[in-house]
């Protein structure tokens, strides 16, 4: 596997593949990565010649400085799981290097980024998408790999794809979730042996509503599963929707042509989690 760190080695060596006719799969991370990141990493394997990775922990789309700073980073840790699951190539670059100069483009992702993550993180996805359209840009990939787990980011991405013209297909991959129902996430690894006893109540109350759905009223549902997570010690939930997973606004109705799909967004302790289940199949 080769580790490359700037963007005109990058450059350089995708030309090169590019002109050999190669076929370039990308997953880009934020490293401390976890079967989930890996679960990726393995499709892109099985549908590309070439598998690029990136571990970048992306300042930009950190809305909370905090967050930022005990984002965990463990290179030493990530890079051999890359090279075990057959990736070719990864690029770690440092801030400095993605950003030599300060950035200032404004994306519209309209109805999509006034949402949940969204609206609960300003910034976020503009952040999201000036580093994915720079990843793009720098990887030129046939196919990028992105995880349901952040689903609105999934959204978001497809967007931003459509808005640049850029000929990159999007593949969403499902969620990996630990035994008990714990979506994976690098931010699990920062909670307490209690703390993360008690995660899975997350994916509990999604189960839940996902079995009474149809029975009552939508927000109703929503209601009950707010509260369940927010009578929990544990718990501090910033919110809980059910979406049309196609356009994310959300719904009164249980009948949703294009699918419905209940997001959960609650911090536990410091650690922010998220997590969502489809309600449709
Ligand atoms: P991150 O390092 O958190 O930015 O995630 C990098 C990619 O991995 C994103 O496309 C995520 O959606 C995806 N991902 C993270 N956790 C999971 C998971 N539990 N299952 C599937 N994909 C995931």
């Amino acid at each position: 596997m080769e580790i490359i760190h700037t963007r005109n080695q990058l450059t350089e060596r995708v030309l090169e593949l590019k002109s050999q006719g190669k076929r370039i799969g990308f997953v880009p991370t934020m490293g401390a990565l976890h079967q989930g990141h890996i679960s990726l990493v393995e499709k892109a394997c099985s549908e590309n010649e070439i598998v690029g990775s990136s571990i970048f922990v992306n300042p930009l789309q950190f809305n909370n400085p905090q967050d930022l700073e005990k984002y965990p980073r463990t290179l030493d840790h990530d890079l051999p799981m890359l090279e075990a699951a057959g990736c070719h190539i990864v690029f770690t670059p440092t801030p400095l290097e993605m950003y030599p100069e300060p950035v200032k483009k404004q994306y519209d992702f309209g109805e999509l980024e006034h949402v949940m993550e969204g609206r609960y993180r300003p910034g976020h996805f503009n952040g999201v998408g000036i580093v994915v359209e720079r990843l793009f840009d720098i990887f030129q990939p046939d196919k990028a790999y992105f995880g349901e787990k952040d689903y609105q980011q999934l959204l978001i991405v497809k967007s931003l794809v459509k808005q640049c013209g850029m000929s990159v297909e999007i593949i969403p991959c499902p969620i990996i979730r630990e035994s008990d129902g714990l979506a994976m996430s690098s931010r699990n690894r920062r909670l307490s042996v209690d703390q993360r006893q008690h995660a899975p109540l997350i994916y509990q109350v999604m189960k839940q509503v996902r079995e009474r759905r149809g029975d009552i009223p939508i927000n109703t549902a929503k209601e009950q599963a707010f509260k369940t997570l927010q009578d929990s010690p544990w718990f501090d939930p910033e919110y809980v929707e059910i979406c049309n997973q196609k356009t994310l606004q959300p719904t009164d109705s249980w009948e949703e042509p294009e699918g419905l799909r209940i997001f959960v967004a609650a911090q536990m302790g410091s650690v922010r989690l998220i997590d969502n289940m489809s309600l449709s199949s």
